[in-house]
């Protein structure tokens, strides 16, 4: 099990989830049918990551993954229990003390209210690729065309994308909403997505990723940041960016595996500890740890960064 030479990157379809965009947690009205150790720090093992591969299950598998002399190795551990325990540990204490870190930061983020799970992934749909200002005033114009989900479900994607044409791909999302929210319909006349509170979470997002347009970012949103608040990580182009210069994932790992890395390390975390780890990590991304221009010097993770190290000594 543990032997697994990299990160379990699947194919991916062309979904909404695999762009970049920012989770919706602000308020906003809906249609009414869905009211409803460095601790070891300078020891080169601390860039490592646990891939899980496949959540929860008889099927759980990680494989522990650290840099050493600048190559990726695996992660020499013992017994099957013990390895998982030891990377766990490992990627827990990591986490923690980030969290610790960019809270102290920027302080804690603020989330709002939230959505219902249709909601949420409808705002979700929509965010990939756009501010989240710009998101939310298009998902708010929609409600307020709209009664109710199933109009929406109705009505052309040329109005649908003229209601929300101040997003990114207006076209390409409206029809993705459509489809989706045609999908909701057949299977859930009335658009209530509350049963996924209660599916194991692996079928959750498999649920969730079912449904076009949608890839393991929209679903993971849905699932964490509406009313279901189910504890999973959210991984964005900014977390991923900022996970991959840390060293917790691989290079060249998506955003799933990110994302299944980071849930399978916090086990005891709640879905609200996963949001404001993923807006934070977002911050940091946003403001200091850009893709072009990192300001390793006034990162708050720069002693336990590999690459900060690597630039600034
Ligand atoms: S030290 Fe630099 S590369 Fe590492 S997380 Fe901070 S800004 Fe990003």
């Amino acid at each position: 099990m543990l032997s697994s030479p990299a990160p379990r990157v699947r194919p991916s379809k062309k979904v909404m989830g695999s762009k970049p965009g920012a989770p919706a947690v602000t308020g906003g009205g809906e249609p009414a049918q869905a009211a409803s150790a460095s601790a070891r720090r300078g020891v080169a093992a601390r860039s490592m990551a646990v891939l899980p591969i496949g959540l929860g299950g008889p099927h759980s598998m990680a494989a522990a993954w650290r840099v050493t002399g600048g190559r990726w190795r695996t992660f020499p551990l013992r017994s099957k229990a013990d390895r998982m325990q030891g990377a766990f540990d490992f990627a827990a204490a990591d986490l923690r003390r980030w969290r610790d870190a960019l809270v102290r930061a920027f302080g804690p983020p603020p989330t709002g209210p939230r959505r219902s799970p249709v909601g949420q992934l409808v705002k979700s749909i929509l965010s990939a690729r756009t501010r989240d200002a710009v998101s939310g005033a298009a998902f708010d114009a929609l409600v307020a065309r709209y009664p109710d989900w199933r109009r929406v479900a109705d009505a052309p994607v040329g109005e649908i994308a003229a209601t929300v044409a101040e997003v990114t791909f207006a076209e390409d999302k409206a029809a993705y909403v459509r489809a989706a929210l045609r999908r909701v319909g057949r299977e859930r006349p009335d658009f209530d997505l509350d049963f996924l509170r209660e599916l194991p979470l692996a079928d959750a997002l498999a649920w969730l990723e079912r449904l076009p347009g949608v890839g393991r970012k929209v679903a993971a949103t849905t699932l964490n940041a509406s009313t279901l608040d189910r504890p999973v990580a959210i991984v964005d182009t900014h977390d991923l960016r900022v996970l991959g210069r840390l060293g917790f994932v691989r290079p060249g790992a998506d955003a799933r595996a990110a994302s299944e890395a980071v849930t399978a390390a916090m086990p005891n975390w709640s879905g609200e500890e996963f949001l404001l780890f993923h807006l934070l990590l977002k911050r940091l991304g946003q403001v200091i740890c850009r893709w072009d221009t990192p300001e390793c010097g006034r990162c708050p993770l720069r002693e336990d960064c590999p690459t900060g190290r690597a630039v600034t000594g």
